[in-house]
């Protein structure tokens, strides 16, 4: 992530004249703060503009995955295969970055239906980067946490470790195919990376510009967290993300309290919880553990990046051998 938070949103504000706070000021005042969104559900009409609009951003990333699988030994370990059912939008998938969570709340004598949109929470301590043995997912500057399809080998330890089981596996792909297909890993996860893309071009997230109630800002995360509060005192609104798991970086406010919605959703894989979420990085055996990965991800992630240049020189090389005989 080479782009400047000031010149990202200097950029967004000049380009899409959609509200992201007060851009300039806010670049001004916070250079070195993360970037965080704020998710107003009291606006979200349930459109799905903003995941079909991911979709069409993103489709350059998913997974197109050779078949037959191969099979793994131990068999427990499980074959994902999302590739034909792309067209899933009810849930996360890896083929589906972000979704709409549909819950109907009693609240102040009223039935409230709260769309929610849900997505990875870009963690300001990300166990899911802090714990991966291979280094494959990083948080980047900007505040959002994104895994390299070149060095994720799909061992699933980032879905285990993240408080919202967010990262999803499609089998069939990555480097796991070329190092111990039916011993290692199983594929590849995946996730909303906060269109890092988009981003490093100085464009908004493609689910913040697609949505036609702005119910998505982006901004420096001290402002954010601000917008949050004020909401807070001068509305009485409820938020969600300033401390989960430490604080993230999607901070969500809502008419309803985050409790009464946690109990309505049926959450499991795909389907994240809204409860509350002590730091995973502060209990202290997983400090221990991510000191202790950290030095062999770094190696690994290292080995792995080589292996895969190697294996594009190789190819090149054959295309133009192939070429010239
Ligand atoms: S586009 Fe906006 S209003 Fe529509 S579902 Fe997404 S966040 Fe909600
Ligand atoms: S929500 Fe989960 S996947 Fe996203 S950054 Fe946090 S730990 Fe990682
Ligand atoms: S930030 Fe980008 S990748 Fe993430 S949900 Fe929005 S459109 Fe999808």
């Amino acid at each position: 992530m080479n782009i400047s938070r000031k010149d990202f949103l200097k950029k967004s504000a000049l380009g899409a004249g959609i509200a992201a706070l007060s851009l300039s000021s806010a670049a001004d005042a916070s250079e070195n703060s993360e970037l965080a969104t704020l998710i107003d559900l009291r606006k979200c009409i349930g459109c799905e503009a903003c995941v079909y609009a991911c979709q069409e951003a993103n489709a350059h990333k998913y997974p197109e995955p050779a078949k037959p699988f191969p099979k793994m030994y131990p068999e427990r370990v499980k074959v994902s295969d999302w590739s034909d059912k792309r067209d899933v939008t009810d849930r996360l998938t890896p083929y589906n970055w972000l979704y709409i969570q549909r819950t109907q709340v009693e609240h102040d004598g009223k039935t409230i239906e709260v769309c929610a949109p849900r997505r990875c929470m870009h963690c300001q301590e990300p166990p899911c980067a802090h714990l991966c043995p291979f280094g494959a997912a990083h948080k980047q500057a900007n505040g959002a946490t994104t895994i390299d399809p070149d060095i994720c080998l799909g061992g699933a330890k980032c879905n285990a470790v993240c408080p919202w089981n967010i990262p999803q596996r499609q089998t069939g792909v990555g480097p796991y195919l070329d190092i111990a297909p039916s011993y290692m890993g199983n594929g590849v996860m995946y996730k909303c990376d906060r269109c890092v893309d988009r981003l490093d071009k100085g464009q908004l997230p493609a689910c913040i510009e697609a949505c036609p109630e702005g119910v998505q800002k982006i901004g420096p995360r001290d402002h954010i967290a601000d917008e949050a509060r004020r909401a807070a005192k001068e509305e009485g609104a409820y938020i969600y993300g300033l401390e989960e798991n430490g604080g993230t970086n999607t901070i969500y406010v809502s008419a309803v309290p985050f409790e009464k919605m946690n109990n309505a959703i049926a959450s499991g894989q795909g389907n994240p919880h809204m409860d509350k979420v002590a730091s995973v990085m502060k209990k202290s055996n997983i400090l221990a553990s991510a000191l202790i990965i950290a030095p062999f991800a770094g190696a690994a992630a290292s080995l792995l990046r080589i292996g895969d240049k190697i294996k594009k020189y190789i190819g090149e090389t054959r295309n133009e051998t192939e070429k010239n005989t």
